[in-house]
Order: C-alpha cells, then structure tokens, then sequence
C-alpha cells in the first residue's frame, strides 16, 4: 500500500523511518510512504503556501494553487506507478475521530493521499473540490496534521502482515475485539523486598492463574479482566460489543456478577 503525505514539514517524518514498526514498514516497502513538502510546489520567489484570511481574523490560510499543483504531481505519479487513485484524507478537528475499524479498513486499501494541515487549516474550496474524508485525532487542536499522518501511518503498519514481529499480537489489542487489553506481567514472578518498596500499593506476586500453566483458565482470566476493564472505564465500548454479538454467554454472566 502507498501513502502520499502532503506536509509543510517532512523532516518530522524522518525519525519514524529510522525506529521501530515504522521503519520496518518502511524498509519492507509494505507500507511506502511518499513525502510531498509543500513548499517545493509554490512558484513565486517567496514560496509563499500561505496567506491572510479573507474576512479579516487572526492567523494564516494555507493557499489553494500550492497544494493543486502537490496534488496534481501526486495523482501523475500514481497514474505513472500504474496504482488507483488514492482517495485523499484531510485531518482536521471538524473529522471523524479515528478508531480502530477505520484503521483495519484503511490497512485492507490501497492507501491515501494524507494532507497535513496547519496555520488555522486550508482554503475551504481546496476541500470542497478534492477532499474525500476529513479524519480527526480527538477533540483537541494540534498545531499541524503531521502528528495525525504518524499516528495513522504508525497505526495502519502494525497490521501489515509481517510488521509485528509476534503476528498473533495485534490480535489482542485493545479494540481489536472491541474491548480494553488486559493488563500484562513478566519476571520476576514475586518482587523481592527492595523492589516491593519501589512499587506501593503493588501486589508482589503476579496473579497465580498466570503460572497455572492452564491456558482454559488463563484466556477465561484474560477475558474477564478486559471486561471488567472495559465496563469500568468505556462502557460505550460495552455497549457496542453487545450490539454487534460480539459477547458471549460467559462474558454476559460475567458482567451481570460485576453489578
Ligand atoms: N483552525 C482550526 C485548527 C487548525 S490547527 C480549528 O480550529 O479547527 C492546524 C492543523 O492541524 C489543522 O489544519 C489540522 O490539519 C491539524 N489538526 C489540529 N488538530 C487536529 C486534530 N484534533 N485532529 C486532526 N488534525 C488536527
């Protein structure tokens, strides 16, 4: 699949190509991201992207004629590489907020053309005329859409067969089922004294069903702890899970003993 970001600022990308499940998308070419700085696509002298609002106001609108001619170069280039048309994603605070669902389907496609925004946004007709989704990273404003472009970027990878080193591991993050993770432990299975000061209000032990060696038992216990997770701090997510038939019998129980 293929990315074509649209950023003011590329050299943000850079670190996410040299560490971890993003570089090593970007090595494998599973994911192959294109930067398009925009600046290479103004014409006049001052490689002005950038201009005062009509209307009045503070602050600085990205212009309509540098990201046509990016855009315009981005779609040659597919057309060259002899992929589709990527539809084009703008991340504003007026998207969709982006889930998991949104991510699975996104890491099923071809790719995007991602438009990274900054200033107080771009000129509505550049909108208007060729952007198919608007995606939002929560509600709060972010100075620029680079961090959005990494987060779904980062996100969309870790699906990609032969990303993540352990394949059955995203399979068991949280809302990949549609509820919270459970919580994780490793060595020492008891903490020694000195450790257990380091850490009050800790039990020292790991809970025992993990050493049972009794997989029945620990998938049971790993569940239930997602549950009761799940119902105490989204239970939107609940909700949702009941609705779409992804609960059981036992996971039903379970929830009524929580009551
Ligand atoms: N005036 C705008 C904010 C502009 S912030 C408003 O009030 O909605 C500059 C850029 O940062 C935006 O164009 C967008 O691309 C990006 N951005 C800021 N917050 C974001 C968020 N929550 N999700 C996705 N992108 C965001």
């Amino acid at each position: 699949m293929r990315f074509d970001v649209i950023t003011l600022f590329p050299e943000l990308f850079e670190p996410f190509a040299r560490v971890g499940v993003t570089r090593r998308a970007f090595e494998s070419k599973a994911v192959d991201v294109r930067l398009w700085p925009l600046r290479d696509f103004a014409e006049d002298t001052y490689r002005r992207v950038d201009d005062r609002p009509f209307g009045g106001g503070p602050g600085m609108v990205m212009l309509v004629e540098p990201l046509a001619r990016a855009l315009g170069t981005i779609r040659a280039d597919q057309d060259a590489a002899g992929g589709p048309r990527l539809p084009v994603i703008l991340f504003s605070p007026a998207g969709r907020p982006l889930t998991q669902p949104r991510v699975e389907a996104l890491a099923a496609s071809p790719g995007a053309v991602l438009l990274c925004g900054r200033y107080e946004g771009i000129d509505q007709r550049f909108i208007d005329a060729h952007v198919d989704e608007e995606i939002s990273l929560g509600d709060y404003v972010l100075s620029g859409g680079e961090l959005p472009a990494l987060a779904l970027i980062d996100a969309v990878t870790r699906l990609q067969p032969g990303v993540l080193h352990d394949a059955a591991s995203h399979q068991q993050d949280s809302f990949s089922d549609g509820l919270l993770d459970c919580p994780h432990y490793s060595r020492p299975e008891v903490l020694g004294e000195a450790l257990s000061a380091q850490l009050p209000g800790a039990d020292a032990a790991v809970p025992p069903v993990l050493m049972s060696g009794h997989h029945a038992q620990i998938a049971r216990w790993r569940r239930q702890q997602q549950l009761a997770l799940t119902w105490r701090r989204r239970p939107e997510l609940i909700d949702a899970a009941r609705e779409s038939g992804r609960l059981s019998k036992d996971d039903e129980q379970f929830l009524k003993s929580l009551l």
